[in-house]
């Protein structure tokens, strides 16, 4: 199976069929399962086999199915699925640490990212130390012996900042620390942390592989020590278990996974190169134009520009909010990956609770709307934001 090409890992891997070999995965919706007997109960609490589930806080048979196409995605021994990107972030994190331990994180950060790094951690004796993701002086100055992670995510939210995930695991490695890596923006389509040094990696599967706006869900993959050893007793004792419904509906979701990440990625760059060309727009960050300051790195680390763009309009959070009201296709809201492309307006959402100072450190102006791009057609795209810039 490990020489299959992703598309067709990503229809067929994980698949368990039952005794009625039914095509497509079954949903079990159950929280027990029963035991044909007393000794075998007992004997699956001593160690359950690849086929044997005890609770679906610990597992379910759906679920493993979303786990394994995953990790077969990723390329990682294996993987726990959580019941949001949230729980898995949280999960990869406190798993594995203890007070009296360092962690070096990138400023930038999806905004629970940063509750989790900057509040909860701190709160258990974790000493965290942020730097700029993109300045590998910052990483190399910040690590030390006795530095247990460092923590980014490859793309950022909401101004598209890379970081460059073999350098700074260089970094990491060489003191010993796990990397920790959020893929989220980047995709797992794009972004092969793993085979770039990455230890775990981490998804909010609500995204791109949910891909409809459906259902909340979170995986985390690495090697089976990482999954089964560090990260799972701390997820099944705390209850980050995912709905089994929600696993079928990721699980659904990365079949076309591929398809929808490069139809959209194609889209993307058209709109990228349409707004960059438009009078109204002061600027437009999208890793695969010339004009992003990381653009050689985009192409060698993910080879695209990913499904987001993100720009400034001319007029400050007025002109931003007139173009937003007047977009008859893209909705206004705060997911990003779904099929239907998304207006965000990430000072006054996302960020809000952001001190000016932040947001002026993060890039986030008053006239920046993050775009992510869905399914639709792109001239179609193109014509609605046109008519939209008309009127900011
Ligand atoms: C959405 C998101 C998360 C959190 O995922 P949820 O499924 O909403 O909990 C974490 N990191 C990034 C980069 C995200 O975009």
């Amino acid at each position: 199976m490990s020489d299959w090409n992703i598309r067709t890992k990503l229809v067929h891997e994980g698949t368990r069929r039952s005794q009625y070999g039914e095509m497509a995965e079954a949903l079990y919706l159950t929280q027990g399962f029963a035991y044909p007997d007393a000794e075998a109960a007992e004997a699956r609490f001593i160690k359950a086999g690849d086929d044997e589930f005890i609770y679906a806080r610990y597992g379910n048979p759906t679920t493993r199915m979303f786990e394994e196409r995953i990790a077969a995605l990723e390329g990682t021994e294996d993987a726990f699925a959580t019941a949001s990107g949230m729980a898995a972030v949280n999960g990869a994190l406190v798993s594995m640490l203890r007070a009296g331990d360092h962690v070096v994180s990138a400023r930038a950060l999806f905004g629970s990212c940063l509750y989790i790094l900057e509040e909860v951690l701190g709160r258990y004796g974790v000493e965290v130390t942020f730097v700029d993701g993109a300045d590998l002086d910052q990483w190399r100055a910040a690590v030390r012996p006795g530095t247990k992670a460092v923590f980014f995510e490859s793309m950022s939210n909401p101004t598209l900042e890379l970081v460059d995930i073999a350098a700074v695991a260089k970094i990491a490695h060489a003191v010993g620390a796990t990397v920790i890596v959020d893929n989220v923006f980047a995709t797992p389509i794009f972004s092969k942390a793993v085979s770039q040094g990455a230890d775990v990696v981490v998804y909010s599967s609500t995204k791109h592989i949910d891909g409809q706006g459906k259902a909340l869900g979170g995986v985390i993959c690495g090697t089976k020590e990482f999954v089964r050893k560090v990260a799972e007793p701390y997820l099944k004792h705390t209850g980050a278990a995912i709905s089994p419904f929600n696993a079928w509906l990721h699980l659904q979701g990365m079949t076309t996974l591929d398809l929808r990440c490069r139809a959209m990625a194609d889209a993307a760059l058209k709109v990228a190169q349409a707004l960059e060309a438009h009078e109204k727009v002061a600027k437009v960050i999208y890793p695969a134009l010339a004009s992003h300051p990381q653009h050689a790195l985009a192409m060698a680390q993910m080879g695209s520009g990913g499904t987001l763009v993100t720009f400034e309009v001319k007029g400050g959070k007025e002109a931003a909010f007139r173009l937003m009201n007047a977009l008859e296709i893209a909705k206004i809201s705060n997911n990003l990956g779904d099929a239907k492309s998304i207006a965000t307006h990430p000072a006054t959402t996302t960020h809000q609770r952001l001190p000016q100072e932040q947001k002026d450190s993060l890039g986030i102006t008053p006239g920046l709307i993050r775009f992510s791009v869905g399914l639709e057609d792109a001239g179609d795209l193109i014509a609605d934001l046109t008519q939209a810039l008309a009127t900011a």
